[in-house]
């Protein structure tokens, strides 16, 4: 909980790797970034902070945060249908508990459970 971003090792930096055009310059404006623990390097772009997905076909879930306000933890939902199998309902209900349960305690929630 230093607040620095020391040890980050941030991937998609690379020419190679990089399809975005019209930033002067990528690595410094990456270093300046503070990622918050939860934040996952592989799936983090230069502006919105995101945790490794929960991946439950065909529903996405995953913890969000914008850079500007790293602080207020969202969760993030995306799904390809709007009908699932109750299995499927009932995993991401789960999932759904702990991440709300995570971004409230850790992010600006009121902090209480349930
Ligand atoms: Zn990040």
């Amino acid at each position: 909980m230093a607040g620095t971003a020391g040890g980050y090792v941030y991937q998609t930096i690379d020419d190679s790797r990089s399809g975005e055009s019209g930033q002067p310059n990528q690595s410094a404006q990456v270093d300046l970034m503070t990622h918050p623990d939860w934040c996952e390097a592989e799936f983090c772009s230069d502006t919105e902070h995101r945790s490794t997905p929960i991946i439950i076909d065909p529903v996405t879930l995953g913890l969000y945060a914008e850079d500007a306000t790293s602080e207020k933890i969202m969760v993030e939902i995306r799904c390809r249908a709007s009908i699932v199998p109750p299995r499927v309902a009932y995993a991401v209900g789960r999932a759904l508990v702990q991440l709300g349960k995570y971004a409230n305690k850790n992010g600006n929630g009121d902090g209480r459970d349930g």
